[in-house]
């Protein structure tokens, strides 16, 4: 005899519960146990779902009742061996049973198995279309993600494209994020709801962004479920470090070596700047830490627009040739100032 399950027990209800207290009682414990919620609790819930089955159908109910010794006082019994041949499956009385045991018993699960699932998720239905009001249905918004892009200084001025790889976390494409699927963990996701997968996405980099900018690429984040918004993207722009130029607001501070012939002499050198090169005229005897200043030239930025602002210093090439050695030796004998002369009379 296969031990039957109590199925009022499994509703917390008892054998004097009408339907609509039966019913109420599935809907708190469908709730409660629904794989959605808690995923640890598909058993449960699947016999939860049984209990409410049978015991929310009248004829199934009276014929379970008389089976398991559950009497209602006013209810009129009926013969219970006559309600035991009605209730079992035509091919499960005691005979055939048997043989099925030792022949078939996998079929005979199969052949249960299907016909619960097929009125299992009938009832699933059931319960999402009613549950579409409760919170796990509810739309949930994708969560944002967050990246970092380096650039050089010249891709900050001049505006660049990355193309990023982004660890991008979307609803499964089989369950659609419901994580089950007619109660069994959905077999491309095990139950979690969502892949994860790495995503190629091209941001463009606008010319003049500063470092530490941030750009918000909507709806590029971890996707939303149940018809919620997608999570954005957010870069973060960093500017690669270079020693010759720093900012000021919207100024740029820039460091140019001149040599020392055109500090002496003066002239216009080109500078490469955001805009392209540039030529800064030099006037003779520039000093190094000379300042000038190329209006307009700097970072732009809510319509205000900076300046470039060049510091200026004498360096001495890495090498030189003979012959320039040659020149700054004749140089070093025509020269008839020295400038550290007056240093402690100043
Ligand atoms: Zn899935």
């Amino acid at each position: 005899m296969i031990k039957r399950k109590n199925y009022y027990e499994i509703l917390g209800v008892t054998p004097d519960s009408s339907t609509a207290e039966i019913k109420a009682a599935y809907r708190k414990l469908a709730r409660k146990y629904h794989p959605d919620v808690n995923p640890d609790s598909a058993e449960r819930f699947k016999d939860i779902t049984e209990a409410y089955e049978i015991l929310s159908n009248n004829s199934q109910r009276n014929k379970y009742d008389t089976l398991n010794g559950f009497f209602k006082s006013e209810k009129t019994t009926t013969s219970s061996q006559k309600a035991e041949e009605e209730y079992r499956p035509k091919n499960n009385n005691s005979q055939t049973q048997h043989n099925f045991k030792n022949k078939n018993l996998n079929s005979k699960n199969k052949s249960y198995n299907k016909n619960f699932s097929s009125k299992f998720s009938e009832i699933f239905k059931d319960f999402k279309k009613n549950s579409s009001k409760h919170e796990k249905l509810k739309p949930v918004n994708g969560e944002n993600v967050y990246a970092d892009v380096s650039i050089t200084l010249s891709e900050a001025v001049n505006g660049t494209s990355r193309t990023i790889n982004i660890m991008h976390t979307s609803h499964c494409p089989l369950c659609k994020g419901r994580k089950f699927i007619n109660g069994a963990k959905c077999s491309v996701c095990s139950g979690k709801g969502e892949v994860s997968d790495y995503k190629k996405i091209t941001v463009k980099i606008p010319k003049n962004i500063k470092d530490g900018a941030k750009l918000r690429l909507q709806g590029e984040g971890n996707q939303g479920k149940f018809g919620g918004k997608n999570g954005d993207l957010y870069i973060n722009v960093k500017i690669k470090n270079n020693s010759k130029i720093k900012y000021d607001g919207l100024n740029i501070l820039y460091n140019i070596p001149i040599t020392p012939y055109e500090a002496a002499l003066g002239g216009n050198i080109s500078v490469p700047t955001f805009e392209g090169n540039v030529s800064i005229k030099l006037p003779a005897y520039t000093n190094s830490g000379q300042k000038f200043r190329l209006a307009g030239q700097g970072l732009v930025q809510n319509g205000k627009i900076g300046d470039l602002i060049v510091t200026v210093h004498i360096e001495i090439p890495c090498s030189l040739s003979d012959d320039e050695v040659k020149l700054y030796e004749k140089l070093r004998k025509l020269s008839q100032n020295n400038i550290r002369e007056n240093l402690f009379n100043e």
